[in-house]
């Protein structure tokens, strides 16, 4: 029974790569010194895994910004534009056209800009997507793999198993550049490159190669079928010699199990996290030829594995196949984890209460190791078993984590709590003889630019440099600040700016019970830019108010109404690490009683508008469609259920970042928010068609600029935009207000972008 890992993080326990890349992308380190960063990274994790005593350690599972580019890299799939770049400049490098197409390139005359960004299946990491064209052609460019899996044997010997990004997945995961064909069209092309780059691993003495085919356990067409059957084929005749192991991660394999144990590969690797049902209706299936992978160690969360279940699974899988075809790894890649759970410290902070419980990459790697050394029945089993068991009881009885009033509430959450009193169109009436807005209201999404100063302040407190009195001075004045220049604007809804928030998550995680934070619990999240999620072990309570005091002084300054800011439930769960111990619908529901209760405060300080963020509920959608019903009904409840604890004329905003919502729009409008605020100027307003279509009912605020670049857009553009708007939708039913927050922008442009859509919405109601 072989013990081994699919990834672990590349970022380096203290960030040093994401420190390093930027010094680097800012001019001020070399690239040399920057190789010396990514390889000292490489080492450690390889000496690190080889100490957990890991029989097949992973390499090229690092990456300078993400292993989907890598691989494009690899196979030599490089869009034209780039080309200029090394025909014009002969002194760049791979490194250069690698970070071109990363984050895009402006120099010498060159403005080419960079590969499209997208989410990582249903993980917060995200990838650069391969673009295709139809007569696309791949041959063997980089020689970054060769080149680790070298290093790699140097220190591991044996052990080193290289991975990379299966030929289908990565045909699946990026897109067409133009029409006329279908990406997997170019499989029988890109088979070559793959076939090339195994024999030369193998050449060089590999006898495992890890091919990632996470897309496996996706809803598959036949052609997809069709494609690994083939793809497989050819690579097993191809590459004889070579063991393959296909992993699968991130769901179970339900229709397409078929598929996969009909591959002619040596091993499949199956996540027993997500779905440990699976490994009942695999098991009888399995082919003499096929060894199964059992990932029973969670890599996306964090929490402690419990050696007993692990044990049941592994233990009637040994049965069945024999020790020899069974593999023991985590689910997934680490990538996904935190680096390491020794580095947390304090002994002070709630977590080294909690600390007990958790498990962090490096940890990880040795719970791998003790359930070899439990289901091999190694000398000292009994006493990890015991140990683990302790640890995990401590969990299930803490009275940190459960509190019975707690559990009796979401008990007790009726449907009629999940609803307002009454319909909108009755709503609108009230709210509009309270709010007094004029007919295409203008306002923003929450928070503006987060100056040098602004941060410097917030650190300053935290570190307890500053005094409680000192910052809350501090920003009261640039609240009040913001609120005069606001109504100087001439914007019709106000709001605060958020200066004291951080992230829209953490604020609100830290004056909640029932979280934890880490100092260096970092993950990536894409190229050098990391989150650090809180963790959500307990049941949660809502001890005091979190944005009355904010939300009330800056409507002292104004008589125009000030908008209250939260964060709603389902975008809490899903930028956090959640607890396994109880289904995630309950736990969101906990979360939107306790947003409840404060957007309950908000009314009763007087506050009119609240706004309830939800930007993640697209992302929090199931890899699989049949679970989309039940994700979307418990994720609108729990909307719901935050903002429904009001009267009829608290008028309930909510805010989506993005414009694909034509899937899901039956669940958008059971949101039943009396204004949606949204992305559309990138897609220009071709959702809003979606939503006409739709005849949905009530406001809509679309947004009509784009803040995620600094241009400042025209009027006349946005009253285009406007003008599209309302031809399809009633002029009453539409807001004027940017795409996002603006916290990422600076205060010039943000001032002159304004000012212009102020402008924008004066034009239409003359005309109107
Ligand atoms: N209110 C938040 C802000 O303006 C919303 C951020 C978001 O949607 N991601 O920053
Ligand atoms: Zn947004």
């Amino acid at each position: 029974m072989l013990t081994h890992n699919l990834g672990y993080p590349r970022i380096g326990s203290q960030r040093e790569l994401k420190k390093a890349s930027e010094k680097y992308w800012a001019g001020t380190l070399s690239a040399a010194e920057l190789h010396q960063v990514g390889t000292r990274i490489r080492q450690q994790n390889w000496q690190l895994q080889q100490a957990a005593g890991l029989d097949l350690i992973p390499c090229h599972d690092f990456s300078y910004y993400d292993h989907v580019l890598d691989t494009s890299m690899l196979v030599g799939n490089i869009p034209a534009r780039y080309t200029p770049l090394v025909t014009q400049n002969r002194d760049a490098t791979e490194l250069d056209l690698y970070f071109a197409m990363a984050r895009g390139y402006q120099h010498g005359g060159l403005d080419l800009t960079a590969l499209e960004m997208t989410k990582w299946f249903d993980t917060n990491y995200h990838y650069l997507v391969p673009e295709f064209t139809k007569d696309q052609q791949f041959s063997l460019f980089s020689t970054r793999l060769f080149n680790e899996f070298n290093q790699a044997s140097q220190v591991l010997g044996a052990a080193a198993k290289p991975m990379l990004l299966g030929p289908v997945s990565y045909l699946l995961l990026g897109k067409e550049k133009e029409s006329g064909f279908h990406r997997l069209e170019l499989l029988n092309r890109l088979l070559p490159v793959y076939e090339l780059a195994l024999n030369r691993l193998h050449q060089q003495g590999a006898a495992w190669v890890q091919l990632d085919e996470p897309c496996l356990a996706l809803d598959l067409t036949l052609a997809e079928r069709e494609a690994y059957q083939r793809a497989y084929a050819h690579l097993a005749r191809r590459c004889p010699g070579l063991k393959l192991l296909v992993t699968t991660y991130f769901e179970g394999l339900r229709d397409n199990v078929e598929t996969a144990l009909k591959l002619p590969i040596h091993a499949l690797h199956l996540d027993l996290v997500r779905a440990p049902e699976q490994l009942a209706t695999v098991l009888p299936l399995v082919p003499g030829w096929l060894s199964l992978s059992l990932g029973v160690v969670d890599g996306r969360n964090i929490w402690k594995n419990d050696y007993q279940a692990s044990l049941a699974l592994i233990d009637v899988a040994v049965a069945l196949l024999g020790p020899e075809r069974v593999l023991l790894a985590p689910s997934c890649s680490l990538l996904h984890s935190p680096c390491d759970l020794d580095l947390e410290t304090s002994t002070t902070s709630l977590l080294a209460e909690i600390k007990p419980w958790l498990s962090f990459a490096k940890q990880k790697l040795g719970e791998v190791r003790d359930l070899h050394q439990l289901a091999t029945q190694a000398p000292g089993s009994a006493e990890l078993l015991t140990h683990n068991q302790a640890a995990l009881a401590s969990r299930r009885q803490s009275a940190r984590i459960h509190r019975p009033h707690i559990k009796e509430r979401t008990a007790a959450v009726t449907e009629a709590n999940a609803r307002r009193q009454s319909p909108f169109a009755e709503r609108i009436v009230v709210q509009q003889a309270r709010l007094q807005l004029p007919l295409f209201p203008t306002t923003t999404i929450g928070s503006f630019p987060q100056t040098e100063d602004i941060r410097q302040l917030r650190a300053r407190w935290k570190k307890g440099d500053l005094t409680d009195d000192a910052y809350q001075t501090a920003l009261r004045q640039a609240t009040a600040e913001v609120v005069q220049w606001q109504e100087d604007l001439g914007l019709d809804v106000l709001v605060h700016g958020e200066f004291e928030r951080n992230d829209m998550v953490e604020y609100f995680g830290e004056l909640l019970d029932g979280f934890a934070f880490t100092a260096y619990g970092w993950v990536q999240s894409y190229g050098s830019r990391c989150v650090k999620p809180p963790i959500l072990y307990g049941d949660i309570h809502r001890p005091q108010d979190m944005t009355v005091a904010w939300t009330t002084y800056a409507q002292s300054l104004t008589t125009k109404p000030m908008k209250g800011m939260l964060t709603g439930p389902v975008t809490i769960l899903q930028w956090s690490f959640v607890r396994d111990d109880q289904p995630r619908a309950l736990t969101a529901l906990q979360l939107a009683l306790a947003i409840r209760e404060e957007v309950q405060a908000l009314e009763a300080a007087d506050i009119g508008i609240i706004q309830i963020d939800e930007p993640a509920i697209r992302e929090g959608l199931p890899l699989r469609r049949a679970d989309w019903p039940t994700y979307l009904a418990w994720a609108v409840r729990a909307f719901g259920v935050a903002a429904s604890g009001v009267r009829d004329d608290t008028q309930i905003h909510t805010h989506m970042c993005y414009s694909e919502f034509n899937d899901m729009l039956p669940a958008i409008a059971a949101l039943d928010a009396d204004v949606i605020t949204m992305e559309t100027s990138r897609s220009q307003m071709e959702l809003l068609a979606a939503f006409a279509d739709f005849q949905y009912p009530n406001q809509i605020g679309p947004g009509v600029y784009d803040i995620h670049s600094p241009r400042v857009p025209t009027v006349e553009e946005m009253v285009a935009l406007l003008e599209k708007a309302q031809a399809i939708l009633p002029a009453e039913n539409l807001w004027v207000n940017p795409d996002c927050g603006l916290k990422t922008r600076k205060w010039p442009e943000t001032e002159a972008a304004l000012r212009q859509m102020v402008e924008a919405a004066t034009q239409l109601r003359q005309v109107a």
